[in-house]
């Protein structure tokens, strides 16, 4: 059974949300690496506005190995994420703090998702921080685990059904695009 998200009406909530594939398009076989390679997601800049009135917290969480294999600096990526705020301030949304892990993949990083160290770090910057009413969204199976590591709910965002139908037990809401899930919330919210 889906977790009920009634209880978004206490405005107590957490967002954590992946960049690529959800807030801006993900390049194929490819690393954003510089602030002209970020493409918005249909829609993203808006709904992340309307969700910031839903939200009380909203964290970023992303891995970047491409600055592990050293595609990109830490500065590069400081610049995508400094043109990814400002524009989402000037359309009057809010993105608390973005996390990043731009270690390999192969690493075993504590910090690269499904590992939980970005959640934790998170909870340590914001105390108020609950998992249990907090929810991942992401594009990957990968964002469905670390939610799930932290008892949070979790949104597929995926425009086909079939990941969603194969791993049930990790996907408890799937939506084609982050419009689609900020029009839900929204729905519950008023
Ligand atoms: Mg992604």
């Amino acid at each position: 059974m889906k977790p009920s998200l009634d209880d978004l009406k206490n405005k107590e909530w957490t967002l954590f949300l992946d960049r690529d594939g959800v807030i801006n398009k993900r390049p194929l076989n490819a690393y954003v690496t510089k602030p002209d390679d970020f493409v918005w997601e249909d829609g993203a800049v808006n709904s992340i506005s309307r969700l910031s009135g839903i939200f009380k917290t909203i964290i970023v969480v992303t891995n970047q190995q491409g600055i592990g294999k050293g595609i990109m600096s830490q500065k590069d990526l400081n610049n995508i994420h400094l043109k990814m705020l400002n524009e989402i301030e000037s359309a009057g949304g809010r993105i608390d703090k973005v996390y990043f892990c731009g270690d390999l993949d192969n690493r075993g990083s504590f910090f690269r998702k499904p590992a939980i160290g970005m959640g934790l770090w998170a909870k340590k910057d914001f105390p108020h921080i609950s998992f249990r009413k907090a929810i991942m969204v992401g594009d990957t199976i990968t964002d469905m685990l670390f939610g799930k590591h932290l008892k949070m709910i979790t949104v597929l965002i995926d425009n086909q059904p079939f990941l969603a139908r194969k791993y049930p037990k990790l996907v408890d809401y799937r939506f084609p695009d982050l419009k689609g899930f900020t029009q839900f919330v929204s729905s519950i919210h008023n």
